[in-house]
């Protein structure tokens, strides 16, 4: 299943990305027809009050993140995988690759490579990923809204 954010949502679709959802963020809501005559049209995430002719639209109310999570949680919960969270680059929506530790040497802050075994980077971007990189409140947010308790070593 995708899911798609409109321009107004664009923390709500890393957060998505981070529990591994596949997340498109969109500018312009005619980028939906697009989506029309698929099988399993994506659900559309959005703020704009007024029906944009898209069956699975879904409207946010909240303007903060982790209300906007609560409201759907009960439509991506089917959708998660704990083995996927923190396994997509929040910017890019591209699932990561291990890098070995010696080739990231040079991109991460030197406590970081210190401290931490295992690194994941974006192969669009390059940015680095490791188990600290997403702050260690996350795991208890991502339980609220998976319903389960995340790997404790997802990398
Ligand atoms: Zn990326």
């Amino acid at each position: 299943m995708k899911f798609i954010c409109d321009v107004m949502l664009g923390k709500l679709t890393q957060y998505l990305r981070i529990l591994g959802l596949d997340t498109e963020y969109i500018r312009d809501v005619k980028m939906l027809e697009t989506y029309k005559e698929i099988d399993e049209p994506p659900y559309f995430f959005t703020k704009r009050s007024k029906m944009v002719g898209y069956e699975r639209c879904i409207f946010i109310k909240s303007d903060k993140v982790k209300e906007q999570l609560k409201e759907i949680s009960h439509i991506i919960r089917p959708f998660i995988d704990s083995g996927k969270v923190m396994n997509r680059c929040m910017i890019c929506n591209i699932e990561l690759i291990d890098v070995a530790k010696a080739d990231i040497e040079q991109l991460v802050p030197e406590f970081v490579f210190h401290k931490y075994e295992e690194f994941k980077n974006c192969p669009s971007c390059g940015r680095v990923y490791w188990e600290g990189s997403h702050t260690e409140h996350m795991a208890e947010w991502i339980e609220e809204i998976a319903g389960h308790t995340p790997d404790p070593n997802p990398l």
